[in-house]
């Protein structure tokens, strides 16, 4: 037994066993964060070329007892290896969904859109549009607010059985965003076919598209084809004016980035709601 342990052991080097039980550490921390309920949404800004507050995107933070705010980067890969990105996903849809509840009865707040990101694995779900639409219901919360971000990744499987589940959502109202565009394999086959409502020019294309004439071209082909498919376009990861104003020079009148705000609790969203 002991030689066979010793057999076994030469596979795993010490590093990659710390990987593994950290691995599995964060996991069970997860679980238990999720029954701590110490999961929050901040919320970032999104304006109209006047600099007008349109919508917010929810990106979700996970407020951890010892490790403070953890950003997610670091635990939603897990999320989605482990499945945990299920009940993860559901608690997303669940509180911003319970926000556009308590954004409608307000007239200053009332047009808000939320964004919500959505894996891979929840879309994909057998339950996912029912378990939307029993959201909604639950909550209260107005359809036609709530916009659903997908990557390309996701939508090249089972074109069809994608696009009767956005059609189902599509007809209570629900919206379609995608997301970071250029940095997936989406081919313009599918986005002439795929009901999307937005297009998100990632912020890869928008921090080079100042010094490299390649980016710029790429953000100029991606506006007018979003424009000409009729679906909005924002710019995502605007840092700059000068970003700004050559994304709009391009004819893209949406945008969110740092140098209109960073994603903060909800709270902190009240000084982008100017009074009229
Ligand atoms: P994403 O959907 O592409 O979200 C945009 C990310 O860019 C956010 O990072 C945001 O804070 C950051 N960002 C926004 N403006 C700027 C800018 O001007 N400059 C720079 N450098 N960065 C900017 P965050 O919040 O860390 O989220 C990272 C990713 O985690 C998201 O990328 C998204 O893929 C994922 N994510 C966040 N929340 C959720 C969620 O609720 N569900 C799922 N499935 N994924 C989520
Ligand atoms: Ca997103
Ligand atoms: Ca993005
Ligand atoms: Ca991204």
């Amino acid at each position: 037994a002991k030689d066979a342990g010793r057999n076994t052991l030469r596979f795993f080097d010490p590093d990659m066993q710390a990987v593994i039980s950290a691995r599995a550490e964060m996991e069970a921390d997860m679980r238990l964060g999720l029954q701590e309920n110490q999961f929050l949404l901040y919320y970032q800004p999104q304006v109209n070329h006047a600099g007008r507050l349109i919508g917010v995107e929810a990106l979700v933070r996970w407020q951890h007892p010892l490790r403070g705010l953890v950003a997610p980067a670091h635990f939603i890969p897990l999320a989605e290896d482990t499945g945990l990105i299920l009940p993860l996903g559901q608690w997303v849809m669940e509180a911003a969904c319970r926000q556009l509840q308590l954004w409608r009865t307000q007239a200053h707040t009332a047009q808000l859109t939320i964004a919500v990101n959505v894996s891979a694995l929840q879309f994909h779900g057998e339950s996912f549009v029912s378990d939307v639409l029993a959201t909604l219901a639950r909550t209260g919360a107005p359809a036609d607010r709530l916009k659903l971000e997908l990557t390309e990744s996701l939508l090249v499987k089972d074109v069809d059985g994608v696009i009767a589940k956005m059609v189902a959502l599509k007809a209570h109202g629900v919206g379609f965003s995608l997301d970071d565009f250029g940095t997936g394999y989406s081919s313009l086959s599918y986005l002439k076919r795929l009901p999307l409502d937005q297009i998100k020019i990632d912020q890869s294309f928008v921090s080079d598209a100042l010094s490299n004439p390649k980016d710029a071209a790429l953000v100029r082909a991606t506006v007018a084809m979003g424009r000409g498919l009729g679906m909005m376009v924002i710019a995502e990861g605007v840092e700059t004016q000068m970003q700004r104003d050559f994304l709009e020079g391009e004819g893209c009148l949406n945008f969110q980035g740092y140098f209109f705000g960073r994603p903060v609790p909800v709270a902190e969203l009240a000084c982008f709601l100017v009074a009229e």
